[in-house]
């Protein structure tokens, strides 16, 4: 093997900078392009990115990682190891492999078969295909795909370090495939698998790859931390050189992005017992883990260390003389690396004409950071006597840094004074108790009122006069004669249907945190800041850049007007601070807890002018609560603390008799519940439909007082569920939540819906409490 690259990154946004691999995936799913035409179109994707990782650099061998998923690396681990789960066994090509079709099939389902659960990678909003493992799902090395890719490189002159999530990883994120027995854990299956990355790596090495790239961030999880000594023994496997023909083992690169692997307490040791276990090159994450201690730094041997300390998962520019100075620190030889795989940031921020102005010079995008890298290295390099380029690099930096704290909007005194004055009383609410009999009064709703999550479904016809007024083509007056017919269309139809407390539909919002920046100062939104979420599907977070305030209402028109038509109550609908935050890209110049209490004040602006204009029950949604969550327990309590604090600080002004309403969009609330318990809202609406209300009893269990909603109707597929099926949902979670206590709603908003699905679910939903309400 060559040496490892003084400077790499541990993965670049696969979409494309203008979405190509979106495009040509959806086409190939709509049936307007072969096969053939899509590997086309992935091949000339494949090889921009190369050539411009080149010209920016990256042009030491092994420097580039070949990670170029179609949909999801951890599916094309799968795919690489053939773990194909039994449901989809017919799927499996002559040798047992994992073609297109099928691997496709696996990530979208088809007529009989739902597709993997998907889920959220580590604390970010990416999501990947949880693989299904039991003691009988067969492996091999069937990584054909990635061999092809790394050859077809090689011959173009580039030697690529092909990338596959590590055994450890893989099987902690699988989960146990039905039927499996009781005490079945994936990772009981870690020799077998082994021996097929084993397989893996040799196809690999054949292909012309020098240095394979495995990740392991697991090991930074309270969970997976436990699991070093599980690592050590499939690596000392893997790096047996026995076991490959004669000189043909590439390097193992192993990286520990999201945190500190293992015992948090002896950072660096668990990358010293993967070096003694024979991986030839180990990485930290110095951005969001802590520093290896330098113990554990010499006894890395020959083992490279790899620096993660390019963060991969914001948007700022480094503070490239505080990196130099930790590198020079390590008092080691060591490459340079982002903290993860650059796949959670936008590709390029030179291709944004619209960010305001001194916005730009703060910003690194992927191919900034691919730059920041090799600066770095390039210091490390010379060490005390720095060359012209890297020393006005880094002086640039300085620069930045001293402009970005002295910009006018980053700091603005109005908005200091206020969080600086934040009381425990701001954060305070009346009794539940007598707030719950107030509200009663005010609202006098029937027992198991009924209400949704607050959109309807956003028709082709909406998203066309949206892009109409944006294009210029629809005026101001046009479109709010549009949005207000489609508010009034969307409140007769409740009426009709028979809902209690209604909602306006949202129709007037893109995206649910997108409209707040949008409304809100201290946000800016970018141009082609497109991030992969999951599969073809992308986000374009805004950036949150300076003190937030909100500048004047913005949602009281509407509801207003949709509560002017009705005389049932319209909740207001709000998006919490948190999940303002865990959807955008956060200043990184102050703690989070201090922006979430900007947010929370501006939100805290638009609540009280609701209540002010009337509106009996304001919603506040926090589906991305959870996803904060740090990855250690340890770390929990604080967060829960600043995070619950903030959606407290947005709701508390209101009067006894306002009804607070949150909504979050899981099932597994075990680690957040106290949390959720802890925001105080009156009425809490929580997924249930999909895991068949299991979260009833969880919530008896945890003693869960005031109102919820554990949702009866899946919204995630157009499937209608019948009356019968509510009502049997209705009397499982009465068993467990009081009758006076119950509410009744869907899992989630309705805006990937259609119109048909949806108005036949809701009459079920209306008709199932009806006779839910009759009987008791
Ligand atoms: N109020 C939002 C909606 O109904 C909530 C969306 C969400 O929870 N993700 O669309
Ligand atoms: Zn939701």
């Amino acid at each position: 093997m060559t040496t490892f690259p003084n400077a790499t990154i541990l993965g670049y946004p696969r979409i494309g900078p203008r979405r190509e691999l979106k495009r040509a995936v959806e086409s190939y799913w709509a049936g307007r392009s072969t096969e053939a035409e899509l590997e086309s179109a992935a091949a000339s994707l494949q090889d921009a990115t190369v050539e411009r990782l080149r010209a920016l650099g990256l042009t030491e061998s092994s420097a580039i990682p070949a990670d170029f998923a179609l949909y999801d690396q951890v599916l094309d681990t799968t795919a690489a190891l053939g773990a194909l789960p039994a449901r989809f066994a017919d799927l499996a090509g002559p040798g047992g492999e994992i073609g297109l079709d099928a691997y496709f099939t696996l990530a979208r389902g088809d007529a009989e078969r739902a597709p993997l659960e998907m889920t959220k990678w580590f604390d970010t909003n990416y999501h990947y295909l949880v693989p299904e493992i039991g003691p009988e799902t067969s492996f091999a090395a069937l990584a054909d795909r990635l061999a092809g890719i790394v050859r077809r490189h090689r011959a173009r002159g580039a030697t690529l370090r092909p990338v596959l999530v590590g055994p450890v990883t893989y099987l902690l994120l699988a989960k146990a495939a039905d039927g499996a027995p009781e005490t079945f854990r994936p990772i009981d299956r870690l020799n077998d698998v082994v021996a097929a990355y084993r397989g893996v790596i040799a196809q690999l090495a054949d292909a012309g790859a020098d240095w394979v790239q495995l990740d392991e961030p697991a090991l930074t999880t309270e969970h997976g931390s436990a699991h070093v000594d599980d690592a050590v023994l499939a690596y000392r496997e893997l790096a047996d050189a026995a076991g490959y023909d004669a000189g043909t083992r590439p390097g193992l690169f192993v990286t520990t992005g999201y945190g500190t692997a293992g015992d948090p307490a002896a950072p660096g040791q668990a990358l010293a017992e993967l070096a003694a276990a024979g991986v030839d090159a180990v990485h930290a994450d110095l951005v969001r883990g802590a520093r290896p201690g330098t113990e554990a730094l010499q006894a890395l041997g020959d083992t490279r260390f790899v620096a993660g300390i390019v963060d991969g998962r914001n948007v700022w520019r480094n503070d490239l003389a505080a990196s130099a100075d930790l590198l020079t620190s390590l008092e080691a030889d060591a490459s340079v690396a982002t903290s993860t795989s650059l796949l959670h940031v936008p590709h390029d921020v030179a291709a944004e004409t619209n960010l305001p102005s001194p916005l730009p010079h703060w910003l690194a995008f992927a191919d900034q950071k691919v730059s920041e890298v090799l600066t770095l290295a390039a210091g490390v390099e010379q060490g005390p006597n720095r060359s012209a380029e890297v020393a006005a690099q880094i002086q640039e930096s300085e620069d930045a840094k001293a402009e970005r704290a002295a910009a006018e909007g980053v700091r603005r005194a109005e908005v200091r004074q206020r969080t600086a004055a934040i009381t425990t009383e701001d954060a305070t609410r009346a009794d539940a108790a007598d707030r719950a009999a107030a509200q009663a009064e005010r609202l006098s709703l029937p027992a198991l009122p009924t209400t949704t999550i607050g959109s309807f479904p956003q028709t082709g016809e909406v998203r066309k006069a949206r892009a109409a007024h944006r294009a210029g083509s629809l005026t101001n007056e046009e479109y709010d004669e549009f949005l207000r017919a489609e508010i009034k269309r969307v409140i007769d139809l409740q009426e009709e249907i028979g809902l209690d407390v209604l909602v306006h539909g949202e129709p007037e919002r893109n995206d649910m945190v997108q409209y707040f920046a949008e409304n809100f100062d201290g946000f800016a939104a970018t141009e082609h800041g497109w991030v992969q979420s999951y599969g073809s599907r992308c986000t374009r977070p805004s950036i949150l850049w300076g003190d937030v305030s909100r500048p004047e209402a913005f949602t009281v028109p509407w509801i207003e007007y949709a509560q002017s038509l009705t005389q049932k109550p319209v909740k207001g609908m709000l998006t919490g601070p948190v999940t303002i935050l865990a959807w955008s890209f956060v200043r990184n110049d102050q703690p989070l807890a201090e922006t979430a209490n900007q947010v929370a004040l501006a939100l805290r602006d638009e609540v009280a002018d609701l209540e002010a204009a009337g509106i009996a029950a304001i919603q506040v949604d926090e589906p991305a609560l959870r996803e904060l969550l740090p990855l250690r327990a340890a770390d929990q309590p604080a967060y829960l603390d600043w995070s619950v604090n903030a959606f407290r600080l947005a709701t508390s002004s209101v009067r006894v008799d306002t009804q607070i309403h949150t909504h979050l969009c899981y099932s597994e609330f075990g680690e957040v519940i106290s949390g959720i318990d802890g925001l105080n809202a009156d009425v809490t609406s929580i997924e249930a439909a999909r895991s068949k209300m299991e979260v009833a009893a969880d919530l008896q269990e945890f003693g869960f007082g005031r109102g919820v909603g554990p949702g009866v109707y899946d919204i995630h597929s157009p499937r209608v569920p019948s009356a019968g099926e509510v009502e049997e949902l209705l009397r499982i979670a009465l068993a467990s939540v009081g009758e006076r206590q119950l509410w009744v709603n869907p899992d989630c908003g309705l805006k990937t819906r259609g119109y048909e699905e949806t108005v036949a679910s809701l009459k079920n939903l209306v008709a199932a409490t009806a006779s839910v309400r009759s009987v008791d």
